[in-house]
């Protein structure tokens, strides 16, 4: 069957979200002559353009600012005719018109669409206390693959007990002199193997029942005040930086019931991207992973659009 038997459609593919993800599959599908409409929130603040310095993005040698290489992802996807819309998403549905389309609602505009990638992203949950968004890039941080290079030999703290902040804890001994590990309870929430590995880490210390109640510095951070949660006793400690992991929140709830999510909300897919919806991929951040990085990202940005292609081949081949 022929393309001309499908209803109306606006594009073969709308990508939602603005960030590594969705500029690579913005890149990879306009150059793959896709009909493409790339859709990034009006005011969203992307994990990437509030890093401070990307040093393991490959072919950047001397390291580049989140702020910077977003806007190079951008500039070759213009290379390639990306049509970009700045505008919050607000319904994403399957159309009363046929199966086989997805309507994408933003801004008063509908978009009928034969698929689309979720690359939505995250966000940090954040601790909210006095100095953690001041010093964001400057001793406050939310990753250690990121910035644990930049404190060799000196003193960092981990805030958080899940996988997490066990596993970042771990990672940043090969630089730090000291990680002292920051939780408000008495025991981890972090899988038993990763506990045995800390606790037997001669550079790991622990600190238990303690609740940090604000970030200190002058031009960096300089320490945090720490409360005992059963005494209520507040006193202050020392340290270069603070690397906060209290658990990570997906932009997906525009997804909510359309895809299968798992219990933090981040989506579920195959290893080719593909949900459980046919016609919808995701890519980044949003997806349901272990390794949330520039570079894995992108990576699944190319994945998403191999698998979209197919998928929109295998569509217009069909009879509706
Ligand atoms: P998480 O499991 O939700 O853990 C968040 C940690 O932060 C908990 O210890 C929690 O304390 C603490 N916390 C939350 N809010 C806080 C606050 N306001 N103040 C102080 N502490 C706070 O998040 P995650 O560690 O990022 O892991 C997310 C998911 O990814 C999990 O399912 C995890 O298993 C998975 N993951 C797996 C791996 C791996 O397999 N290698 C690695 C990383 C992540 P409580 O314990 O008291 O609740």
């Amino acid at each position: 069957m022929t393309q001309a038997n499908l209803p109306e459609y606006d594009y073969d593919v709308v990508i939602i979200g603005g960030g590594p993800a969705g500029y690579t599959a913005g890149i990879y599908a306009a150059r793959a002559a896709l009909k493409t409409l790339l859709i990034e929130g009006a005011g969203t603040v992307s994990q990437i353009t509030i890093t401070d310095m990307i040093e393991n993005y490959p072919g950047i040698p001397d390291g580049i600012g989140g702020f910077e290489l977003m806007q190079l992802f951008k500039k070759q996807a213009q290379k390639f005719g990306l049509e970009v819309l700045p505008k919050d998403v607000t319904v994403v549905k399957k159309s009363p018109a046929a199966q086989v389309l997805w309507e994408v609602t933003a801004g008063d505009k509908v978009y009928k669409t034969l698929s689309i990638i979720a690359a939505t992203g995250a966000m940090w949950r954040n601790l909210d206390v006095p100095g953690e968004t001041e010093f964001v890039g400057r001793g406050v941080s939310y990753c250690a693959t990121c910035d644990g290079p930049f404190y060799r030999n000196r003193d960092v703290i981990v805030v958080g007990g899940g996988d997490t902040a066990v596993q970042e804890a771990l990672f940043l001994t090969h630089f730090a002199k000291k990680v002292i590990v920051i939780h408000r309870r008495d025991r981890l929430r972090a899988a038993g193997m990763l506990q045995k590995r800390a606790f037997a880490e001669k550079k790991i210390e622990f600190v238990w029942n303690a609740a940090i109640t604000e970030i200190t510095g002058t031009e960096f951070v300089t320490g945090v005040k720490v409360k005992d949660v059963n005494t209520g006793v507040i006193r202050e400690m020392a340290a270069d930086g603070a690397f906060i992991f209290v658990g990570r929140l997906p932009y997906t709830e525009m997804f909510q019931g359309l895809v299968e999510m798992d219990k933090t909300g981040f989506i579920i897919t195959d290893e080719h991207l593909r949900t459980n919806a046919a016609g919808i991929f995701a890519a980044g951040d949003c997806r349901s992973k272990l390794f949330r990085q520039v570079v894995t990202a992108a990576g699944d940005g190319a994945n998403a659009v191999h698998s979209a292609e197919l998928y929109i081949d295998d569509v217009k081949g069909q009879t509706y």
